[in-house]
């Protein structure tokens, strides 16, 4: 069992985190916002007053935080805890960032001696707290083998795809097929309501069909469909649309890097920019079906 200190605690990191107290880390934790870290102390976690105060004697540091500039300015901005990371921890980022970002830190992390992977996540909220998630890895393969303990506790699969950076890549391809793919099921069962079909029966259809997906499957975009979807709790509690359009904008920029065409990806990202100004941005990604909805 490892000393964890665990930082941001949202819909994703208070599971993880609750996880690993559960399998017996000792687990301490920090999130801006204080009822985040009474609920991960609730299950089983050590609370503490500051990112900093995570650090103390910890083998194991893992983030979870939005974007790249909250990893960058965990890590490296003014007061960033990388100089507080004792010698010899191990540093996780599960969050979903810029390539370049994660390289960045990584090797401002290897100047300090320290051990860095990015280990962006697959499988959503319901993943996090089965602990059934899947961590695609960019870094060292024996970082990752002294990553695979910690990582196991929270998920069911794991990926290598490359050195520091790779997993942001991996998981941006994953992001952008799961925007278009959203985004074309809610079309699809819209049209079929206009039609008079009942949205329940035509995604159980779709289910076992050739287009079936994950969307139809576990987050169907249509409430009432599946009980326990974010649609069917007013979008709430999920992956949000704002987190989808910053991996969005990150596939593009990383689409520009190598001049690769992206129309579907694209098209996707203005979707969820629509959405977002229609005021969504909070809620979970498939509340972009609403753009489409009728009456
Ligand atoms: P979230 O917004 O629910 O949680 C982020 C947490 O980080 C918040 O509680 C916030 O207070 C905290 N935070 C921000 N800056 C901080 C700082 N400097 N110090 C401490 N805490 C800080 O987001 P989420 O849904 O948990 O997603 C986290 C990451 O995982 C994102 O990069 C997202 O793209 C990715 N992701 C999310 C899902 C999902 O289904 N929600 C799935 C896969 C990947």
């Amino acid at each position: 069992m490892s000393r964890v200190a665990f930082i941001g605690l949202g819909n994703m990191g208070g599971p993880m985190a609750a996880n690993l107290a559960k399998a017996g880390h000792a687990v301490r934790v920090f999130d801006l916002v204080p009822a985040a870290i009474q609920a991960a102390a609730d299950a089983g976690a050590t609370p503490a007053g500051s990112a900093r105060d995570t650090l103390a004697d910890a083998e194991v540091v893992i983030s979870m935080l939005p974007a790249s500039r909250h990893v960058e300015g965990l890590y490296l901005g003014e007061g960033g805890i990388l100089d507080a990371i004792p010698a010899g921890a191990l540093v996780i980022d599960c969050s979903t960032i810029a390539p370049a970002s994660a390289r960045k830190v990584a090797e401002a992390a290897a100047k300090r001696g320290l051990q860095m992977i990015d280990a962006p996540v697959s499988g959503g909220t319901a993943g996090a707290q089965a602990g059934t998630l899947t961590f695609i890895v960019g870094g060292d393969e024996q970082a990752l083998e002294r990553a695979r303990p910690v990582l196991q506790d929270m998920g069911r699969n794991i990926f290598h795809v490359g050195g520091n950076g790779a997993g942001q890549v991996a998981k941006l391809c994953n992001n952008m097929a799961l925007g278009v793919i959203m985004a074309a099921t809610g079309e699809a069962i819209a049209l079929g309501v206009a039609h008079g079909l009942d949205p329940k029966v035509l995604s159980q259809m779709m289910a076992v069909s050739t287009g079936r997906s994950w969307a139809t499957e576990v987050c169907n975009p249509w409430p009432g469909v599946l009980e326990n979807a974010p649609a069917s709790r007013g979008y709430t509690g999920g992956f949000g649309n704002d987190l989808m359009l910053k991996d969005l904008g990150l596939a593009a920029e990383a689409a520009m890097g190598v001049g690769a065409s992206i129309p579907l990806g694209e098209l996707a990202r203005n979707l969820y920019a629509m959405n977002s100004q229609a005021g969504n941005g909070a809620l979970d990604f498939s509340s972009v079906v609403k753009l489409v909805q009728r009456g």
